[in-house]
């Protein structure tokens, strides 16, 4: 080894020791004829002093060196003088007296500083993500990836999980994106699909009796890369047999705790995690996403406002659609244009209105347009429902059940962030569970699958598959923090003739569920077990252990939102023999 510790071990117990360290130069600072240099490496930071009465050659050397160099340093560990010790550096207490330096490699300037925490341009942080890696935050970040990793591989190995790879090169999936394709070189006109999850495989081992299976997979999905996805990212892919709901959700739980107070920067905000249904998490949140840190939960009121004077509530009642309203607190002192702006905002959201009261701080009196509507008893009552207090902002939405859930969650989020709510530091877990086994398809009419056509219906639903579609709820499972949807799975239709029946009325027939899934059908004729399983998202849990807004700042080299890697410059171009061998030809 080029050197006898790392840059982060050395205290004042290693005072008098002779050590040789390695690493990059952080900073370099010339006193005139002694030169400090901070040296580090992937475990830390130590102090060189290079003094020129001491050793000349070294001096000499230490006056070439500039920031990044990399180097070899060695020297003496020795006490640092009186007052000159730096607590918030564990090797603050120590300073190593160089005897002998040598530059390993010279580097160029780089393009931003590595050693200081300060808001560079995304695009030249990816460029030089070799760069960007070497910072502090990064590289904590990996460390706390890799932790989780293991966490998650000795707790499995210790439940008797196997880890089994899967193919990458395989057969569309449906976990209803699209796929990335590679063309097959000896099958003319022929692709293999880059898997968007190991679904039917991780299906087909429960079939094949492995009963416990897991695996770190690599997930593929070509989508519009809105807002914060990549276009590869990392599944704790598992599936179980014998298993039922609960069990998949107790053992996840029991990991997710686990991991949690193993490695996570970011401390739970409880052990036990609520089980919403998804009906209670979309009429209390909004959505089926609940960030759950905080209250500003959706009530509804539409039998208060059902006969007041405001026509458009009233007549709303009459049609079936809900009305409902989030009391903000302390935000009844909004001005006019503070309240424009959240009416824009709602609108952008989908609202065709928001209608606001705001009661005074001190004389609790109501304002706002719709005020005048209401009587006071109507207004008393409402505010009671509401809980809503003097100085409090009330905001209201009637429409169509999805479009009040859809602006009202929305305005939840964006004043929880006003008020610091969503900033808070922890990680608030919750299941939503009782999902509706189809959702409205592309064409109207049709029928889509929540989640994925594997899902199984509620035994007890089964009956109403026929008769009332959109009423049949599945057995998927929904794992749900600080907002984000960190987990999803199910337990699987494991019998033929129901998973036949689903794919037809989703739409395929039974032609086409031959053509894509006849491996998977005939395999169900062989004797497939009772089986669920589940998929955490890798990176977005990190990355919410790590404090870190987006998963980008947890993967070593992501790419854009336009999934470009800026380092490689991929996608790129290929030269046309290449083209030629896999019988391509690009129209221009
Ligand atoms: N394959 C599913 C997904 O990627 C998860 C599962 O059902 O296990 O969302």
């Amino acid at each position: 080894m080029l050197k006898t510790v790392h840059a982060g071990a050395l205290r004042l117990e290693n005072v008098g020791q002779t050590v040789t360290l390695a690493g990059w130069v952080n900073k370099r600072r010339d006193m005139g004829g002694v030169i400090f240099i901070d040296l580090r490496d992937r475990d830390g930071k130590t102090q060189v002093v290079v003094d020129s009465g001491r050793n000349p050659t070294a001096f000499s050397i230490a006056e070439q060196i500039r920031t990044e160099y990399v180097i070899q340093v060695t020297g003496v560990v020795s006490p640092r003088p009186q007052g000159q010790q730096n607590p918030n550096l564990p090797t603050g207490d120590i300073e190593v007296l160089a005897d002998q330096v040598e530059i390993l490699a010279t580097a160029k300037t780089p393009p931003f500083l590595i050693d200081r925490e300060e808001a560079v341009d995304e695009s030249l942080r990816l460029k030089y993500r070799y760069l960007d890696l070497r910072r502090e935050r990064l590289q904590r970040n990996l460390i706390v990836r890799h932790k989780a990793i293991k966490f998650i591989r000795d707790f499995l190995d210790e439940r008797g999980f196997l880890e089994i790879e899967t193919p990458i090169l395989f057969k569309s999936t449906p976990e209803g994106a699209r796929d990335y394709l590679v063309p097959s070189r000896v099958h003319p006109g022929k692709f293999y699909a880059l898997p968007q999850s190991p679904q039917q495989l991780k299906q087909l081992l429960m079939v094949a009796g492995i009963e416990r299976y897991f695996q770190i997979a690599r997930c593929f999905r070509d989508e519009d890369l809105r807002a914060d996805r990549q276009p590869e990212f990392t599944q704790l892919d598992m599936e179980i047999s014998f298993v039922e709901r609960d069990d998949i959700l107790d053992l996840i739980e029991a990991l997710i705790v686990g991991m949690i107070q193993a490695v996570s920067l970011v401390p739970l905000a409880s052990t036990q995690f609520p089980r919403l249904s998804y009906r209670e998490a979309t009429e209390r949140y909004g959505t089926d996403r609940p960030d759950i840190r905080f209250g500003l939960e959706l009530q509804e009121i539409t039998d208060l406002v059902a006969n007041s004077a405001f026509r458009v509530f009233a007549e709303n009642a009459a049609a079936n659609k809900p009305t409902k309203a989030i009391c903000i607190p302390g935000c009844g002192d909004y001005s006019r244009k503070q309240l424009t702006d959240l009416e824009e905002f709602a609108r952008a959201n989908g609202a065709k209105a928001l209608a606001w009261l705001a009661i005074h701080p001190e004389n609790g009196e109501i304002r706002g347009p719709i005020a005048k509507f209401f009587t006071v008893d109507q207004l008393i009552a409402l505010t009671e429902r509401l809980q809503a207090n003097p100085g409090d902002l009330i905001l209201i939405s009637s429409d169509e059940k999805a479009i009040v859930h859809n602006v009202l969650s929305s305005l939840r989020m964006e004043m929880a962030r006003r008020l610091g709510y969503a900033q808070k530091k922890e990680l608030a877990f919750c299941w939503v569970v009782d999902f509706p086994l189809f959702e409205e398809g592309e064409e109207e009419g049709h029928l889509a699958p929540s989640h994925h056509m594997f899902t199984a219906p509620k035994r007890e639903h089964i009956p109403l598959l026929d008769s009332d579609p959109h009423a049949v709820l599945s057995e998927q499972y929904d794992l749900v923090c600080n907002g984000f949807e960190v987990a999803g799975g199910s337990i699987r239709i494991h019998e033929r003739e129901l998973q036949n029946k689903i794919m037809q009325m989703i739409g395929f027939s039974v032609e086409t569920a031959k053509e894509q899934f006849g491996h998977m059908l005939e395999a169900f004729e062989y004797g497939a077990p009772p089986h669920g399983g589940i998929a955490p998202g890798i990176d977005r849990i990190v990355a919410l252990m790590c404090g870190e807004p987006n998963i980008r700042e947890v993967m070593a080299f992501p790419k854009t939102a336009q999934a470009t890697d800026l380092m490689a410059d991929a996608p790129s171009e290929v030269v046309q023999r290449q083209l030629d061998d896999l019988h391509i030809a690009v129209k221009s």
